[in-house]
């Protein structure tokens, strides 16, 4: 039995909502159309607030003010450490708000408060210090070109930049976004997901009081196929940069591509292995695997899906997942005990609930979970397939939901084929107490990231995207403000 903390019972707790129209030019405005939408808890399926819907008038109407920020406002003239300063600001404000955040957060996507307190708001706020620290170390080269010349590169902001974030890690997506852009003294326009709009938006008002001068962030909720496609489309946006499906992901491109080269950057999908050697220490191996697929309701872009176990400790392993799978807490994501919580909406609940269907329809066996927990709520039990083969959906598909397969496999080789052997590559992991066969493994999987004996290590220091389909360009790190600059060359002659 699934331990179900409260799920059916879920309440809609006392949370300060914060803003619900659209940031443009540091103001708080309707949109064009007037129109709004609703955000729902999606652990009650209760409406919690209405939200401001930008269209197409409105991205046109950010962009103009992220236009004239980054040409002619106190922006353009801003030194680097003062833009660094605002940022580091901007930093001590949300750390000052963080219990605020998380909960909203929590309220919004349904993860559960203790993760949203524990994981997202801690990466958030070290993402916005790292590349404040960035701002004023961003800089080229002297090149010892040939003949009586003094060559050298500058590395400038691209420009006015659209961001379309998902609604997964709503917080930790805006700052992977908004952190590179600002250091590297881009504007930006900033489409978040229509599932969870209200913790982005709280941001801006943080971003206003930090003392960012107007236009600098544009914040806009919307829906992906009219604000995100306009964004997208837009012939004065420099660069886009969306994380989401490889499906949207394909559509971003072209938009690229018909309206003006626009620079793309892509975090996409995955459907990433978890390789376990029979030489793994087995409870950390299973408990590290656990958290790789189940952690965040199985919303992770890197979710090892896919965990390939060797067949010697197979049935060890299997068993050590479903009992940790069958005493899972599900439930209220603001109660302590809670470790899952509901899944953001009901599409995406019933998509996953499709993928449970095609799975057993295709022959793979339940090892436990498969069916909704509560009548309220978009609740689904902790799912652990077995005898799943490589050309079934749930092998091929991003799932997104907390449904894991365990698979089988006896040679190290052969782990690795079939690892690699999806359209995705952005995460992968291995785990083993051998040394040789751990960088062996890491080397010949096609993927983006690679963890040895742990999973889901994030740093803001630490480049992340994807291999193949999982993606173009990286975020985090020095790699991922590459793509916020412009390479400049200087020649002049002596
Ligand atoms: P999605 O459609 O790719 O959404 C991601 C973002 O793109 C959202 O802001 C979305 O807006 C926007 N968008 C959608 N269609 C667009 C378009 N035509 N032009 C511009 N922007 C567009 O993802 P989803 O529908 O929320 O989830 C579907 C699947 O995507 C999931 O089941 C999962 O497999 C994958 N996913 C991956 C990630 C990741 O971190 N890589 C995150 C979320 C989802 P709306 O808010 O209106 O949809
Ligand atoms: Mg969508």
């Amino acid at each position: 039995m699934t331990a179900v903390a409260s799920a059916p019972d879920a309440t809609t707790p006392a949370v300060k909502v914060g803003p619900t129209k659209l940031l443009i030019n540091n103001e708080w405005v309707n949109a064009a159309s007037g129109k709004t939408f609703s955000t729902v808890n999606p652990a009650t399926e209760e409406v919690i607030a209405q939200v401001a819907e930008a269209d197409a008038a409105d991205v046109d109407r950010a962009v103009k003010a992220a236009r004239a920020a980054f040409e002619e406002g106190p922006w353009s003239k801003m030194s680097a450490s003062e833009r660094g300063r605002l940022m580091y600001k901007l930093a001590d404000l949300i750390e000052k708000n963080k219990d605020e955040l998380a909960q909203l957060e929590s309220l919004d996507n349904g993860k559960p408060l203790r993760e949203s307190k524990n994981a997202d708001l801690p990466l958030v706020i070290a993402c916005y210090r790292y590349y404040a620290g960035w701002a004023d170390k961003i800089h080229g080269k002297v090149i010892p070109v040939n003949g009586p010349f003094m060559c050298y590169t500058k590395h400038e902001p691209v420009g006015v930049v659209g961001q379309i974030i998902p609604w997964n890690f709503p917080l930790l997506m805006q700052a992977w976004k908004l952190g590179p852009a600002l250091a590297a003294g881009c504007t930006v326009v900033m489409k978040v997901a229509e599932q969870t709009p209200l913790s982005a938006l709280r941001i801006g008002e943080l971003i206003v009081e930090a003392g960012f001068p107007p236009g600098v962030v544009n914040i806009l909720p919307g829906y992906g196929p009219t604000a995100g496609q306009a964004l997208a489309r837009h012939p004065d946006v420099d660069k886009v940069a969306f994380t989401g499906s490889t499906e949207v992901g394909h559509l971003i491109m072209k938009y690229a591509a018909e309206s003006n080269l626009k620079r793309v950057t892509l975090e996409l999908g995955g459907k990433s292995p978890n390789i376990v050697l029979a030489d793994a220490p087995l409870d950390a191996a299973a408990d590290g695997a656990f958290f790789g697929l189940f952690f965040n309701q199985g919303q992770c872009c890197c979710a090892g899906s896919r965990v390939f176990v060797e067949d010697k400790i197979y049935d060890d392993f299997l068993a050590k997942v479903t009992d940790k799978a069958k005493t899972r807490k599900v439930g209220d994501p603001f109660l302590k005990e809670t470790q899952q919580g509901p899944q953001v909406d009901d599409e995406q609940f019933k998509k996953i609930m499709g993928f449970i269907d095609t799975g057993k329809k295709q022959g793979a066996k339940l090892a436990c979970g498969g069916e909704r927990v509560g009548s309220r709520g978009y609740f689904v039990a902790p799912t652990i397939f077995t005898d799943v083969r490589d050309d079934m959906t749930i092998a091929q598909e991003e799932i997104f939901g907390p449904v894991m397969s365990v698979m089988r496999f006896s040679q190290i080789d052969e782990a690795i084929r079939r690892g690699n052997a999806t359209k995705y590559g952005l995460a992968a992991a291995v785990w083993t107490r051998d040394i040789e066969k751990a960088y062996s493994v890491a080397n010949k999987l096609r993927a983006g990231t690679v963890w040895v004996n742990c999973y889901d290590v994030f740093d803001a220091a630490a480049p992340f995207g994807g291999f193949k389909q999982s993606g173009i360009g990286r975020e985090l790190g020095e790699y991922g403000l590459a793509n916020y600059t412009e390479i400049k060359t200087v020649t002049v002659k002596i």
